[in-house]
């Protein structure tokens, strides 16, 4: 943040597990905004402060691509003193995430299957170790194989099955590629926090919403790409229609009735 703005970031330490766990211990119940912003309040809480900041990320199927695996990185600045609460995303397609149930009976050894581990991004990247259902002999952040095997033979006895379910540990501290996604979309909220709004000067001025419908080049149907940005204020209702490049027009490869 010091590299845009004139801040600081002390992190503080606090337990944000009570709002929702990538293993699933603890469902999320609010939106991942609701839930960046219930993490900046703790913070905010523990330290005093009128500042908090926090991210959250959502990992799972794309919505329009459903066979890829989406990471979309929130964060959010909570300014109590002006009142406003200001955030950027960053989506990522490209992350490594693994998943698969391992029947140890049937393998020989523990040995695990090494494309697994590949798409995994392992040891990089951490694993989980746990049962079917349930959470008895789970185990999180491993990071080599010795760990890995010793975590399946625990699993397997406390939960006293055979199958065990080898999963990636999504949490950032041990995920190096939700780090670099996480680390842009706080790039872009920096950027955005030191853009005011040219009605009231409140810092944040930024895209609030994008229009679809930019026009076909050949025959100027419209298509879904992006028309225009609405830039908006945190704090005042002044609003700004910007139109994107392709405003003036799009390749037929992207229009419904050139190329349908
Ligand atoms: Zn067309
Ligand atoms: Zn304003």
């Amino acid at each position: 943040m010091s590299r845009f703005l004139d801040l600081d970031v002390v992190t503080v330490d606090v337990d944000t597990d009570s709002l929702g766990t990538f293993a699933g211990e603890v469902e999320r119940v609010g939106t991942p905004w609701e839930t960046a912003v219930a993490k900046a309040r703790l913070g905010m809480e523990a330290s005093g402060r009128t500042l908090g900041l926090a991210t959250e990320g959502s990992i799972g199927p794309d919505d329009t691509m459903p066979f890829l695996v989406a990471d979309l990185e929130l964060v959010v600045l909570v300014d109590d003193e002006r009142g406003i609460v200001i955030g950027e995303g960053e989506v990522d397609y490209g992350i490594p995430t693994a998943a698969a149930d391992v029947d140890i009976s049937a393998t020989s050894g523990l040995g695990v299957d090494s494309g697994l581990l590949e798409r995994a991004g392992f040891p990089a990247h951490g694993l989980i170790v746990r049962p079917l259902s349930g959470i008895v002999g789970i185990t999180k952040g491993i990071h080599d194989a010795d760990e890995l095997r010793r975590a399946m033979e625990r699993c397997m006895r406390e939960s006293g099955s055979n199958v065990v379910r080898i999963e990636s540990d999504l949490r950032a501290h041990h995920h190096p590629t939700r780090r670099v996604v996480i680390a842009r979309a706080a790039e872009r909220l920096a950027e955005r926090l030191a853009r005011l709004c040219p009605s009231c000067r409140c810092p944040g001025w930024g895209v609030g919403r994008r229009s679809r419908g930019a026009p076909c080049s050949v025959c100027r149907s419209a298509t879904r790409i992006v028309r225009s940005e609405q830039f908006v204020c945190a704090s005042c209702p002044h609003e700004e229609e910007v139109p994107t490049d392709a405003a003036a027009g799009v390749d037929p490869q992207y229009c419904p009735r050139c190329n349908p």
